[in-house]
Order: structure tokens, then C-alpha cells, then sequence
């Protein structure tokens, strides 16, 4: 178990992030000739450890205690199997799950760790070239992590999703073995607020519409974004400017200080194009944009400018692709 994938899910399968973190992976363990082994934690995971093993080896921690992700008892349980197995490197999305949890790991194993990677290259046995943007995507630096272990944390949108195995190529499944009362228990886990959506996950959409500040109120950012969203089978987005008035939360912003998105498509709804929030999708593959003023930043870097109001517009647009 040189390679290991520390899995994401939803019960019943892997996330997308996850799946590109497995790419790096795959990449990484091929220097040894091996083949990375994804880490599940949490309860009740017949499900999702079916899925896991349509791409690989999987090694299963399912626990009443897991039913959580308290960063302390999971970090607990993946430092032991690090420990354990010899692993040598350890591969996840960058999201909030693995903010939370793999820097007390590396911290834990005495890790070398990169974060927000977007390209990754072994360069010889403990030895991988990474780099990552900084200053809000403004440059980009690379680094180098020597030793073993190592922690690795990917921007999903930097790399492709890997495949399922073929069929033929049988994989195994590990249970393991969990010390209960071993495990630690300072941190409780009480509630989870979050507003519960029928759209895709921001970070993981195919298709993001975003909002900007002349959205007045939440129910115009529902009737304008949500509306093109829906049709769009998308996500919704805003700007900081829209958060900071108590109209889209916070986890819809998209930006330095929000999410990093890379979407096939992402629709950017009377934006301006400030370099905050640029810094969170630039990396779009197609971008369109409406916009009143026709000197707006956004449309140096869309590929398609509508210069018109978004309330004339974007009626329009979900019409067209309700024919
Ligand atoms: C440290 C720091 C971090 C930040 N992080 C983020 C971040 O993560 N994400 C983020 O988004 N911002 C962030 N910001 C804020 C950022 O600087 C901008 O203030 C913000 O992105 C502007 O949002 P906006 O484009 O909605 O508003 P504005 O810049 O006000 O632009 C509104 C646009 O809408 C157009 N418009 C007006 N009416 C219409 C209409 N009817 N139809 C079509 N177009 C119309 C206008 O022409 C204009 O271009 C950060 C700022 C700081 C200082």
C-alpha cells in the first residue's frame, strides 16, 4: 500500500475530486510499478466501497464513531494506517474536508505536505515536483517535496477524472481493524447547517452560473441565476459582493476567498471581473458573460459577451433552452 487516495463520497459513490486525486495518484504509484489503494472512512459504506473498487483496491475504516468527519478521530485512523502500511504518499482533492483533516496528519506522521496542486510530477523515488497558484492565481510556484511520507492535496479541476478498471481486472477490498477506544474523543460533533440544494455541488458542476451584485435580493438571485442554473442542469455561484450583502451564502462564492471552479461552462451574471473573483474560475473552459457595460474586465476573458441587462437576457436564454 505505497499510494494511498483519501476518498470523498456521499454514501454511495466517490465525488468527482476524488477521482481526479486518483489520476495523480495512478501516476504517482506507476513510478513503482504499483497501483494506488483508496481509503474509505466512515459508516455504513457497503455502497460506496462497491463503487471504490470498480478503480482500484480499496481499504475500508467503517465505524459507528466515523459516522462523522471529526478531524481528530479520522486524522487519528489514516496516521495509523500511513504508519502501518508503509505509505508513502498519500493523495486527496483539496477541498474543506482535507483542510481539515490532512494538515493534523502530516503533523501526526512527520509528512512533507503540498497543498492546491496543480501539476505534479515524480521526479525520482521520494521525490515529486509540484506546483501550485499563489497570490490569488496571480503566479504560480513551484516546489518540491522530499522524504517519505508525503501528502499531497490536487485542485480536481487541474486534472482529468480517472477511469474504472476494466472489468476483467479483479480488485480486493480490506476491513480495517479499528481500536475504538484508542480513538480520540475531545471533539463532538454536533450539527451540520447547510441548505440543502437539488443542483450539483459548486466545486464538482459541469456548469456554474454565477451572480453578481445588481441581483437585489435573494429572489432575484433564485429567478436569474437559479433559474439559468436549473435549466442548465448547473450550480449556483455569486460574487463576494452578494454574500457580503446577506443575499447568496458563503458557500456559493466563487474566488480568492471562496471556492476555485473550473467548469466545462460558467456564466458570469452582471460580474464585473474583479481579480478576487477571477482568481476562483479563470481556469473555466468556456466563459460567457452579461454585462450592462461593454468595458466590463469580465469580457477581456470570456469567450462569449452579451452586453445587455441580465433581466432581459437571461429570460431569453432559459426560454431557448427550454426549446
Ligand atoms: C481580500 C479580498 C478578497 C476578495 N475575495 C473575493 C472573492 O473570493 N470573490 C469575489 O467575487 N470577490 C471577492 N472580493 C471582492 C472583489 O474585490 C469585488 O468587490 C467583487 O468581486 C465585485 O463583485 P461584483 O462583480 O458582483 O460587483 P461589481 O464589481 O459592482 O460589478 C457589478 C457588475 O454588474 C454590471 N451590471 C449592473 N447592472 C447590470 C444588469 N442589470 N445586467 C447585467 N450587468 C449589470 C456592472 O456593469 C458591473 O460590471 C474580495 C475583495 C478583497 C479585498
Amino acid at each position: 500500500m505505497e499510494t494511498l487516495v483519501l476518498a470523498e463520497h456521499d454514501g454511495k459513490t466517490l465525488r468527482r475530486g476524488t477521482l481526479c486525486a486518483l489520476t495523480v495518484a495512478r501516476d504517482l504509484a506507476s513510478r513503482s510499478g504499483s497501483k494506488p489503494v483508496i481509503l474509505l472512512l466512515g459508516r455504513e459504506l457497503a455502497a460506496v466501497r462497491d463503487d471504490a473498487r470498480r478503480f482500484g483496491d480499496v481499504v475500508v475504516a467503517d465505524h459507528s464513531l466515523l459516522a462523522r468527519p471529526t478531524a481528530e478521530r479520522y486524522a487519528a485512523v489514516i496516521a495509523d494506517i500511513i504508519r502501518a502500511q508503509g505509505v508513502r504518499e498519500l493523495v486527496a482533492a483539496a477541498s474543506t474536508f482535507s483542510r481539515d483533516i490532512l494538515p493534523r496528519v502530516a503533523a501526526v506522521v512527520d509528512a512533507a505536505m503540498g497543498g492546491d496542486v496543480t501539476a505534479c510530477a515524480a521526479a525520482e523515488a521520494e521525490r515529486v515536483e509540484l506546483q501550485r497558484p499563489i497570490h490569488a492565481g496571480a503566479a504560480m510556484a513551484s516546489f518540491v517535496l522530499h522524504g517519505t511520507p508525503q501528502i499531497i492535496t490536487v485542485r480536481a479541476a487541474a486534472f482529468p477524472s480517472a477511469k474504472p478498471l476494466p472489468e476483467s481486472e479483479a480488485t480486493c477490498c480490506l476491513d480495517w481493524p479499528l481500536n475504538a477506544d484508542a480513538l480520540p474523543d475531545r471533539t463532538e460533533f454536533v450539527g451540520l447547517e447547510s441548505r440543502s440544494t437539488n443542483r450539483p455541488e459548486l466545486g464538482e458542476a459541469r456548469v456554474v452560473v454565477s451572480g453578481g451584485r445588481p441581483l437585489r435580493s435573494s429572489e432575484e438571485f433564485q429567478a436569474f441565476v437559479g433559474g439559468l442554473a436549473d435549466a442548465l442542469q448547473g450550480a449556483a455561484g455569486c460574487t463576494r459582493a452578494l454574500v457580503d450583502a446577506g443575499i447568496a451564502p458563503n458557500e456559493w462564492q466563487v474566488g480568492q476567498t471562496g471556492k476555485v471552479v473550473s467548469p466545462e461552462l460558467y456564466v458570469a451574471l452582471g460580474i464585473s471581473g474583479s481579480v478576487q473573483h477571477l482568481a476562483g474560475m479563470k481556469n473555466s473552459r468556456v466563459i460567457v458573460a452579461v454585462n450592462t457595460d461593454p468595458d466590463a474586465p469580465i469580457f477581456s476573458l470570456a469567450n462569449y459577451g452579451l452586453v445587455g441587462d441580465l433581466r432581459e437576457i437571461v429570460p431569453q436564454l432559459v426560454r431557448a433552452l427550454a426549446r
